[in-house]
């Protein structure tokens, strides 16, 4: 069977659910996923960096994306086969996969059920929500713990990392546009605000985006880690979905069409 079947079959088994899903996805994210994901992980046995990011020996960064940790793109699309773990109920499951959909409708990103493909995602309920990152060999998670992590742009952050994107304010401009308090961090969590040498795609620094982290994230005393050089005071973080630049920066990494 095609990619293009799986894609048709993948559609035609989630409509009817994407109503229903989106509605609770609001409703439910009265916190931004930046703190969710803060929260969640917070009680994870699971060693990460960067907050939600499984260390790789071999890839750590964005850069990877230009050295072998793409998806392939196929004709036109990247297909990118995927895999959900028996564990999610049909609310759970329809999150997720409507979540997955967001990035059929504005990029060429296609996702596919796994057959035998070596390559491929598989979602579970893991300790916390995390990901690694870009595309890794032979087979990789991404955690979305039930009761915590199943929210639109949870997903779309942890999927965005597989396909190769770090968290917005550690990208190597950054200093640009914020300033980082180090006072204010969480000892032992300063790692989670090492500038990386990222490829930016010629996209705007974005406090928009879904990669963003709020003000606070890793605050030992309720102070901000992270503030707009614009504006200390400004409010960030809290996306509920994909920008326009995130989605500008998958479809020009993959060379989607405009
Ligand atoms: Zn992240």
């Amino acid at each position: 069977m095609t990619p293009a079947f799986f894609f048709s079959l993948f559609l035609s088994m989630t409509a009817v659910c994407l109503r229903a899903a989106v509605i609770r996805d609001i409703s439910d994210e009265s916190l931004s996923f930046s703190v969710i994901i803060e929260r969640v992980n917070a009680n994870s046995s699971k060693v990460l960096i960067h907050g939600d990011i499984v260390p790789a020996s071999t890839r750590n960064a964005d850069p990877c994306t230009a050295t072998g940790c793409k998806w392939p793109k196929i004709g036109s699309y990247v297909f990118v086969p995927v895999s959900i773990g028996s564990e999610y109920n049909d609310q759970e499951r329809s999150i997720i996969i409507n979540a997955l959909l967001t990035f059929h409708n504005s990029t060429c990103i296609r996702f596919v059920w796994r057959t035998n493909q070596p390559d491929f995602i598989h979602f579970f309920s893991g300790p916390g929500c995390y990901s690694q990152l870009g595309r890794q060999s032979r087979g990789q998670v991404i955690s979305l713990q039930r009761n915590g992590c199943l929210f639109q742009s949870t997903v779309q952050h942890e999927v965005l990392h597989a396909l190769g994107f770090h968290h917005e304010q550690v990208r190597s401009d950054r200093d640009q546009y914020v300033t980082i308090l180090s006072g204010n961090i969480i000892p032992g969590q300063e790692g989670n605000f090492v500038k990386v040498p990222t490829n930016n795609l010629q996209t705007p620094y974005d406090f928009t985006s879904v990669m963003h982290y709020g003000s606070f994230t890793f605050s030992k005393n309720g102070q901000p880690t992270i503030v707009a050089k614009s504006n200390p005071n400004l409010n960030f973080g809290n996306a509920f979905q994909m920008s326009a630049s995130d989605v500008a920066r998958v479809k020009r990494l993959y060379g989607c069409c405009e």
